[in-house]
């Protein structure tokens, strides 16, 4: 009997560790996603993975919600990236919540000495909030880049983080005129030539999406969507999120239509885990498809 309980209590410990390594991996593996491109690696440093809620989407009609959302829930997330190049550049695209930021970097081997850019697409708080630290800043070796729009809107913003990161980074910030999707490419930061910055206004004033071009090139775009199962089908629909919700709408127009013709590769801040894939137009101008 006392034997039977024994065996009872090592097939229930046993059973407790399966589940608990298969979470872990679970976990480590949503949390910390490396992709090779050609020419860099894109890693995903998730802040974590989360169901957004109806209540952001506007205007959507309720056969829309319906549809597309589950009991009016959708997938959600809140990532940031670190790209790594040839030639050694440590370059860290927005900087999440800060939650799991360092745990991420810390996995990689990295030190946030070891980031020599920060590229930000915008300053809301979930891509600023790794920025700084109990009053100190957290990347002292970093160049912190973003486009002028931004810096100036956020100036004149009453807003406790973004005041922050603006003044305690502010000997290492670099301000710059992010492209138009089909315009001539500007390089932003010399050493890194394949990098280039394009204007998609609308989230905020400034938003800012990242190209890396290789033979598979990647866009980082930031908050363009916040809810893809919704944004895919219907691009029209913004969230209470974008500060100008119909300058939002345009940007996600014209960024799906160039990347799903051109086949460019997109990540994105709130995209779901694996947060990377292409776009496939079903309705050219209004309906797409995300491919993870
Ligand atoms: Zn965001």
């Amino acid at each position: 009997m006392e034997n039977n309980l024994r065996m009872k209590h090592i097939i229930y410990f046993l059973a407790f560790c399966l589940c608990t390594f298969a979470c872990m991996a679970q976990n480590s593996a949503n949390r910390l996603t490396s992709f090779d491109f050609d020419g860099f690696t894109l890693h995903i440093l998730s802040e974590g993975q989360q169901q957004g809620n109806k209540s952001i989407l506007l205007g959507a009609a309720d056969s829309i919600i319906e549809k597309y959302t589950e009991k009016g829930s959708f997938p959600n997330a809140v990532n940031c990236f670190l790209v790594t190049t040839q030639n050694g550049k440590n370059i860290l695209v927005d900087a999440g919540f800060g939650k799991l930021l360092f745990d991420n970097l810390n996995a990689l081997n990295l030190k946030p000495e070891d980031i020599d850019c920060i590229l930000l697409t915008h300053l809301h708080g979930d891509h600023i909030g790794g920025l700084v630290k109990d009053g100190k800043i957290t990347f002292p070796n970093s160049q912190v880049y973003m486009s002028r729009n931004e810096f100036d809107y956020w100036k004149k913003q009453n807003n406790r983080l973004a005041q922050d990161v603006l003044e305690k980074y502010e000997k290492q910030i670099h301000l710059f005129v992010p492209n138009k999707i089909d315009e001539k490419r500007v390089t932003i930061i010399k050493e890194i030539p394949e990098l280039s910055a394009i204007a998609a206004y609308g989230h905020t004033p400034g938003h800012t999406m990242y190209l890396f071009n290789s033979e598979k090139p990647l866009l980082i775009w930031g908050d363009l969507t916040h809810a893809m199962a919704v944004q895919m089908p219907h691009p029209e629909i913004s969230v209470t999120y974008d500060v100008n919700p119909e300058i939002s709408a345009e940007s996600r127009l014209e960024v799906l239509d160039y990347v799903s013709r051109n086949r460019i590769f997109i990540a994105g801040m709130h995209i779901a885990y694996p947060a990377v894939g292409i776009i496939k137009t079903v309705v050219l101008g209004k309906s797409y498809v995300f491919v993870p």
